[in-house]
């Protein structure tokens, strides 16, 4: 299958030479703490004028933007759930993260794509649950687009990294 399109990396996403990466951002879209000021501050201030143009975005929907200082050609900033237990949709609406960023990502033809694992840190989402989901929707997205060629998952820690292992399992 196309599993091998899927590759993990242990390192800062800011510095990936890719399309796009992904952002696990707020829905102000203004920046926040995590993978986001990380992106925000290596983007520069540029970044922070033109997500003021496109009004937050709600949980789950994804917005792209330009990439500007980053080596990345795009962002896209999608809105991960914050973990209430597990009975308020949040595995749905991860999902729907993924769903939403791959749909941008077809339409505007990228092929190479980075992301950080969504809702794991500060929103507090089981990263082995985040991994599955993750990996799930990324095989669903590269049987539908025939051009997808690299995903890469950003582990920035051990644990990260051994939940998307198991997860490719
Ligand atoms: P969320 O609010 O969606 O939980 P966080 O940014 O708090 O977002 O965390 C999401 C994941 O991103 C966590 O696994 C965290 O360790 C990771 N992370 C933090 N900084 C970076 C970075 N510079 N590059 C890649 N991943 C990062």
């Amino acid at each position: 299958m196309k599993k091998k399109i899927i590759k993990l990396v242990e390192t800062d996403i800011t510095t990936l030479s890719v399309d796009v990466i992904v952002n696990a951002a707020n829905s102000s879209l203004l920046g926040g703490g995590g993978v986001d000021g990380a992106i925000h501050r290596a983007a520069g201030p540029e970044l922070l004028t033109e997500c003021r143009t496109l009004n937050g975005c709600p949980t789950s929907e994804a917005k792209i933007t330009k990439g500007y200082k980053l080596p990345a050609r795009f962002v896209i900033h999608t809105v991960g759930p914050i973990w209430r237990g597990g009975n308020h949709e949040e595995t749905h609406l991860l999902a729907e993260c993924y769903r939403n960023t791959f749909k941008i990502a077809q339409t505007q033809h990228l092929e190479t794509i980075a992301f950080p694992a969504i809702s794991t840190g500060a929103y507090g989402f089981p990263v082995k649950v985040a991994a599955k989901i993750a990996v799930r929707e990324t095989m669903i997205a590269a049987m539908q687009i025939p051009f997808l060629k690299q995903v890469i998952f950003v582990c920035f820690t051990p644990e990260t990294r051994e939940a998307y292992e198991e997860a490719l399992q």
